[in-house]
């Protein structure tokens, strides 16, 4: 049975007083059903505030099914449509390589990967926290009361189970200033796995049929085919998930096990040469001791197969080269 969506005492006066909700939307179940439970309350209560549903494109890094997913589902659920922001700056891919000059520049090139990671997340900061810090103080510069809610999870990591459901924003730029007053609402924070689908209208057996019928009839890459056989099974979830992912984040994530990269290396295979390529060229593993390169050579062209044999035979320790001190500039905690 679906589960229902529980809701702080703060969080009710909060929206009793006129707070505005602010949905952020990843394309990602969890999102998905955090947005279906938080629409139905909004219409169910009749709250004053705006409702707003807003997404961070991850531009180059985003899987191409993710972005109409979300506009499809933001409009179907809500009738909205869904506020697109982006990072003027650059996406993920040349947030990685200006890191690499920048290291490089200062010499540290050969010691400090260019690479986010777990301890280092500002990936995470700079395409999706900061963006939607930006969206807040625009539309909403002064006196005014707002909910931002994300789809986390306790299940999902030991960090995320350890994250306050309700927490104030204390620092800029959504610091309390001109009246304006930040809560990151955590609203299915409790929920497991089986309860997400469950809001999504499946089970976990339904999808895992599911996956098995995509993966003995679907080829990798196609896409059409892909679309025709989701329809006959009715899923309106993200496709990802239908190819058996765990996860739906960058095609290609620094945190990502190891089906999920192959899935996205398999679907994606100009984005993972692209990748490779900064492998090869700072001799840093894309994950420490997970090397893209290694994953699945057959897809890389000519020169980045000799180059990768090279950097194997001329650097035998590519394969646990890391960083040896904390890196900089960021490390960060982050309300995600
Ligand atoms: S999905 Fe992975 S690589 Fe992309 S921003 Fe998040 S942590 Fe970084």
């Amino acid at each position: 049975m679906a589960r229902h969506l529980q809701i702080p005492q703060t969080i009710r006066e909060l929206l009793e007083q006129g707070a505005h909700v602010l949905v952020n939307v990843s394309g990602g179940k969890d999102s998905d059903a955090m947005l279906k439970l938080l629409w139905d309350a909004y219409t169910l209560h009749g709250w004053r505030g705006d409702f707003r549903v807003v997404t961070c494109d991850l531009q180059r890094n985003e899987w191409d099914f993710s972005l109409p997913h979300i506009q499809k589902f933001v409009s179907e659920t809500t009738g909205k449509q869904v506020e697109v922001i982006r990072r003027e700056q650059g996406d993920l891919v040349d947030q990685w390589w200006t890191r690499y000059r920048t290291l490089q520049q200062e010499g540290r090139a050969d010691r400090v990967p260019p690479w986010s990671s777990a301890s280092a997340r500002f990936c995470t900061k700079a395409q999706k926290e900061a963006q939607v810090n930006k969206f807040i103080v625009k539309h909403y510069p002064q006196d005014a009361l707002i909910l931002s809610c994300i789809g986390i999870r306790a299940d999902e990591s030991p960090a995320r189970k350890h994250k306050q459901v309700v927490q104030a924003y204390t620092q800029s730029p959504t610091a309390p200033t001109k009246n304006r007053h930040v809560n990151r609402w955590l609203p299915i924070h409790e929920f497991s796995l089986s309860d997400v689908w469950s809001t999504l209208g499946w089970t976990l057996e339904r999808l895992e049929a599911l996956r098995s019928e995509v993966k003995a009839n679907i080829q990798p890459g196609d896409r059409e085919g892909l679309y025709a056989l989701l329809k006959t099974w009715n899923y309106h979830a993200n496709p990802v998930y239908a190819l058996g992912n765990d996860r739906c984040s960058c095609r290609l994530c620094v945190l990502a096990n190891q089906n999920d990269l192959r899935n996205g290396i398999l679907w994606n295979p100009d984005h993972y040469r692209d990748l490779v390529e900064l492998e090869l060229t700072s001799g840093f593993s894309f994950q420490q001791g997970r090397w893209l390169a290694e994953m699945q050579p057959d897809l890389l062209s000519d020169e980045q197969r000799q180059r990768w044999t090279q950097l194997r035979q001329t650097a035998p320790q590519a394969s646990v080269k890391i960083a040896t001190k904390p890196i900089s500039p960021v490390q960060l905690t982050l309300p995600w």
